[in-house]
């Protein structure tokens, strides 16, 4: 179990770092007599380095399908696999470096301190990861290194959900997952920050987990996978 822990390589290289793997995985919130299955048997497996849209109607999953990824929930039942591993298998302290080192999740918005400056928050997300990428030279890689200085809360939604992606890609993160991360957006930024998210694999060699409603969004990716009642339609 050491294999997802190396340190990581110098920049530029990449750590070996496998699929995003869901094997027959059921997610089941249990509220007294009530019973809500968010997840219902979900197979799905993502390449390393591929860019993947998730569509599907509200209440479809698609949320608990990130958390799980991101080793902030538990399935019920199946199998979770990041990175090579279960998710399972590792243990409380494994897991908590896998959230922190691991995985970048970029929101609908809110990813930021809106108190400190775009440039604190790319160090502050990065804090923690030996061989981080420079703050103002992840902000240049996504056009915002104008307003490094400037404190979050002032930017625009474009702007904080570009600074939110280089906080991702300052961390270097070899999976990235993003929730409807465009959907307070117009059309014009929806594209710019897309572009982004993108350029985390083309750059970065990220693997890349999109949620959105967009079926634009969805057709500039590599593959669209459709949930319908907790499983792959
Ligand atoms: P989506 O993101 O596709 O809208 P979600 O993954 O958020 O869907 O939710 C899937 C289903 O699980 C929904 O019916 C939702 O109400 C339910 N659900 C999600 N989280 C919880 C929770 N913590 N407690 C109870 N039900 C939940
Ligand atoms: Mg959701």
């Amino acid at each position: 179990m050491t294999s997802l822990y190396r340190e990581p390589e110098t920049p530029g290289e990449h750590v070996d770092w496998g699929a995003l793997e869901f094997l027959d995985v059921f997610r089941i919130h249990r509220s007294g007599p009530v019973e809500t299955v968010a997840l219902r048997g979900l197979d799905l497996r993502v390449e390393r380095g591929e860019v993947i849209a998730v569509l599907g109607p509200s209440g479809s999953g698609k949320s608990t399908l990130l958390q799980l990824a991101a080793g902030l929930d538990q399935p019920s039942a199946g199998e979770v696999r990041a990175l090579s591993e279960p998710l399972s298998r590792l243990g409380e302290r494994e897991l908590a470096e896998y959230r922190a080192r691991r995985v970048a999740i970029v929101f609908q918005s809110r990813n930021l301190w809106p108190q400190l400056t775009a440039r604190e928050n790319v160090r502050l997300a990065s804090r923690f990861v030996p061989g981080a990428l420079q703050a103002d030279e992840a902000l240049a890689a996504f056009d915002v290194e104008k307003r490094a200085s400037v404190r979050a809360g002032s930017l625009s939604g474009g702007e904080q959900q570009r600074v939110a992606i280089a906080a991702a890609a300052a961390r270097r993160a070899p999976l990235v997952l993003a929730d409807e991360p465009t959907a307070e957006l117009d059309t014009a930024n929806e594209r710019v920050v897309l572009e982004a998210l993108w350029a985390l694999r083309d750059e970065h060699g990220s693997t890349v987990v999109v949620v959105t409603h967009s079926a634009r969004i969805a057709s500039t990716a590599d593959r669209v996978v459709h949930l319908q009642d907790g499983r792959v339609a």
